[in-house]
């Protein structure tokens, strides 16, 4: 078994950063107030599948609510109940439509379940300007405001006319993470790893779903080219993974950043990290068959071993022993002459220890 130490610069996970874009509109509602992850952008409705939620639900409670730039008021009217046919949009209740443009393209933007409208049709608004109160009004089990946004046309039934508002907006010091699970079917689920959410989760999900393109009302961003989306994210590093792992993803997102977790193809950055205070780690391919990669990250300098391990508990090899600086660092396993099986690698770094399992497949 050969052994083979790398080293390079932190410098390089923060490159991943240039892949992010900005938010595109101002948040409609006060600085603290969520959207609810328990009601996703594309999700099936529960009691009819087919009909996939076209909006964001954010949590305001007959509080203002506020133009999220400038625009035209387009509509305001009453919609009662979930009726079918006849009515636009069903069961929204009191809503308003603000109509503006984003780079070239017109966008019409739904406020629905309003307690009380403060515009009138026709008239012009200012971002931030209060335009509402939100409520409960319409088809809705609770107050909230639904946040629809429509691309090109007005009408409910355009194809592939809505936007997940997530990638529009964030609450203060967040980012949002977007990508495509190839093959994905309508609600595949796509986790994430540590939880993003930056309040205890009772408003939200520590997961996303791929979007459900069996309702022809959902579509994708045309810069994006998405089909899920985490909204909400706190800065930090995070893994993403669908398909039984099939996809996996590691992305950094800042503050105020949409990110592409899809940008870093880089395959070193396409591991399962594993977090214990400042050491991480993670091995890269796994499966693997011979050589398999293990990656690790330490904030501050110390005494490094790694020692790999059969399932059965016998010491296999030792493939680093000594004073490592901080920084990102790789080590390489080799199985030649090995049964395919279970093996561990332990890292330990100072006092940390820090262990992750290698399944070599011949
Ligand atoms: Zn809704």
């Amino acid at each position: 078994m050969k052994t083979v130490l790398l080293s390079f610069a932190l410098i390089f996970i923060t490159g991943t950063l240039i892949f992010g874009q900005s938010f595109r509109m101002q948040r409609p509602v006060k600085n603290n107030i969520q959207v609810n992850g328990s009601y996703l952008y594309g999700e099936p409705h529960i009691s009819n599948p087919g009909n996939a939620h076209k909006g964001a639900d954010i949590l305001v409670k007959w509080d203002t609510v506020y133009a999220y730039g400038n625009a035209t008021v387009h509509t305001v009217a009453y919609n009662p109940n979930d009726t079918v046919g006849g009515y636009e949009p069903n069961g929204g209740g009191n809503y308003i439509v603000l109509r503006s443009t984003w780079e070239g393209r017109q966008i019409y933007v739904y406020y629905m379940h309003l307690k009380l409208p403060l515009v009138t049709s026709g008239s012009a608004v200012t971002a931030g300007q209060p335009v509402a109160i939100s409520g409960n009004t319409g088809f809705s089990t609770g107050a909230h405001l639904h946040f629809e946004i429509r691309e090109g046309s007005p009408s409910s039934g355009t194809s592939r006319s809505r936007r997940n508002p997530e990638l529009w907006f964030a609450m203060p010091g967040m980012g949002a993470i977007y990508g495509k699970v190839p093959g994905a079917s309508s609600s595949t689920r796509v986790d994430i790893y540590p939880d993003p959410k930056p309040r205890p989760p009772y408003t939200t999900y520590g997961y996303s779903l791929t979007y459900n393109f069996n309702d022809p009302g959902i579509g994708i961003d045309p810069v994006y080219n998405e089909n899920y989306a985490i909204g909400d994210v706190k800065p930090g590093t995070y893994t993403i993974s669908a398909l039984n792992g099939a996809y996996r993803r590691t992305v950094t997102v800042a503050a105020g950043q949409v990110v592409n977790a899809d940008a870093s193809t880089d395959a070193e950055d396409d591991i399962l990290l594993k977090t214990a205070d400042y050491l991480m780690a993670g091995n890269y391919p796994n499966p693997f068959n011979p050589e398999t990669t293990i990656e690790f990250r330490l904030a501050e300098a110390a005494n490094v071993r790694i020692d790999v391990y059969s399932s059965e508990g016998t010491h296999i090899s030792t493939l680093v022993n000594g004073f490592i600086n901080a920084g990102k660092h790789k080590a390489v396993f080799n199985g030649n002459g090995l049964a395919s099986g279970t093996y561990f690698y332990r890292i330990s770094a100072g006092d940390k220890v820090i262990s992750g399992k290698m399944l070599l497949l011949k």
